[in-house]
């Protein structure tokens, strides 16, 4: 079986090419995506679509950029997992995004950590505030 079969994963990345890239890349390992050009969309289809498993978002966006819909999604879903893709190292600095999501991947990323961020993610483990805050 595929790693993310029967899974619905929300992609939210501003650029064309690199969204392309990850449906590409979560469809071939089974995946179902719903891709949003900005966070505001991506809002709108978690809005609609009750069965999305995992958010995997950009953080630079228009609009809305990737802290921003975290913040919100959670509002909506406080359970829902997030997985940031992104070039920035947030390992080094960018805390409260850090803090936020349940696992990050760097751009540019290898399709199997994609897939691995992805499906470990899911579900999601309980929450590590007190971890993300030192
Ligand atoms: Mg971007």
């Amino acid at each position: 079986m595929q790693p993310l079969t029967n899974m619905t994963v929300l992609v939210a990345e501003d650029e064309r090419s690199v969204r392309m890239l990850l449906r590409v890349v979560l469809e071939a390992a089974g995946a179902r995506v719903l891709e949003a050009d900005d966070g505001i969309q991506a809002l709108r289809l978690l809005e609609l679509h009750a069965d999305v498993d995992v958010l995997c978002t950009d953080v630079n966006m228009p609009n809305l950029d990737g802290p921003g819909l975290v913040d919100a999604a959670r509002m909506r879903r406080p359970d829902l997992p997030v997985v940031v893709c992104s070039a920035l190292d947030l390992r080094g600095h960018a805390a409260p995004l850090a803090g936020l999501a349940d696992a990050h991947v760097q751009k540019p990323f290898v399709p199997s950590d994609l897939v691995r961020a992805i499906s470990g993610s899911y579900p999601r483990p309980a929450r590590r505030d007190s971890v993300a805050a030192s």
